[in-house]
């Protein structure tokens, strides 16, 4: 067992305070919320939290620096806290918190005597999403993890003269909260939708929203783009083609002579702007394609495509052969 003063760095002759602040500080740094990745953290968080209840309580300290350790029931109970990794579950993830510093800029800090309550500091949380989660809108049950005041000591870290057992003197439990949010059609990767929380409190909640690329869908802002292959007639003569939409498939006109990389714009087949309700367009940009197996039947019919060129010219006239 490591020596309870080293555990929290500091002397065998640090004071009652110096001993709550080095515990405080260590607890927010080792606190699993803020180490999700990091499997010993709340080995490490325990460790400390063992080491405070001892030292923080009178008796104990003595009884420890008189014999090097503690009597009555050995290690004091675990905390009530129970630290769960994200959730996932309903076609979505959870992406967890995104900016640790602020969620937890007052964990740990915000409770003095007397159980203030904690600072009105905004509560952020991530939610990741398909594709066509965003674009038609869903709703989503976020995890809010959040400090509230401990509820055996009403947050001052002492019960009935002792250390309290329930939150190791440190006045502040974790509170998951789960909270049903709506996500309006169009919501975008980065977008923060607000929420507030239903307890009462009304705490203000900021979803941070990530959005999964789809694969044939690239969305830029509220348009969406896709490439749509063409065969050679259908770009040389014209055609109808069949071109998908995050609305449906859509007939578009391919008019003659159309080249390879040519860009065309559905208008309004875009995603709906979240603000003004109006759709984005869709562009779609043509990829003539040719058959990747040569036969002798196709080697003659390109020859005859290569004459339709002859009143064209070389088609790579007037390009740059090199920087000079
Ligand atoms: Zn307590």
């Amino acid at each position: 067992m490591r020596d309870l003063y080293e555990v929290l760095g500091v002397g065998r002759d640090a004071s009652a305070d110096d001993i709550k602040k080095a515990y405080r500080k260590l607890a927010r740094r080792h606190h699993p919320d803020v180490n999700p990745g990091n499997p010993d953290a709340p080995k490490r968080f325990r460790e400390i939290q063992e080491a405070y209840a001892v030292l923080s309580d009178t008796d104990k300290r003595a009884q420890y620096d008189q014999f090097g350790t503690v009597d009555e029931g050995g290690a004091p109970r675990q905390p009530n806290v129970r630290w769960s990794p994200p959730q996932s579950g309903g076609g979505f993830e959870f992406g967890g918190f995104t900016d640790l510093g602020d969620i937890f800029g007052n964990l740990f800090g915000g409770f003095g005597k007397g159980g203030r309550a904690p600072a009105e500091a905004p509560l952020e949380v991530g939610v990741q999403l398909e594709f066509v989660q965003a674009v038609r809108g869903t709703s989503v049950v976020v995890p809010v993890r959040r400090e509230v005041a401990c509820s055996q000591c009403g947050g001052n870290g002492n019960f009935q003269g002792r250390v309290c057992p329930r939150c190791h003197g440190s006045g502040m439990l974790v509170q998951t909260d789960r909270l049903r949010v709506k996500l309006p059609a169009g919501v975008g990767d980065g977008d923060r939708v607000r929420a507030s929380l239903k307890d009462g409190s009304h705490r203000e909640v900021a979803v941070v929203v990530k959005v999964r690329p789809h694969a044939f869908f690239e969305r830029k802002g509220d348009d969406i783009y896709t490439v749509v292959p063409l065969t050679f007639p259908e770009a040389y003569l014209g055609a109808e083609v069949e071109v998908g939409t995050i609305h449906g498939p859509v007939r578009a006109k391919i008019p003659a002579g159309t080249q390879s990389g040519q860009r065309f714009r559905l208008r309004g087949k875009g995603v709906r702007n979240v603000r003004t309700g109006a759709n984005g367009d869709h562009y779609y940009t043509v990829q003539v394609t040719v058959p990747r197996v040569v036969s002798p039947a196709g080697r003659d019919a390109s020859r005859r495509v290569s004459d339709l060129y002859a009143g064209v010219g070389d088609p790579r006239a007037g390009l740059p052969r090199s920087l000079d």
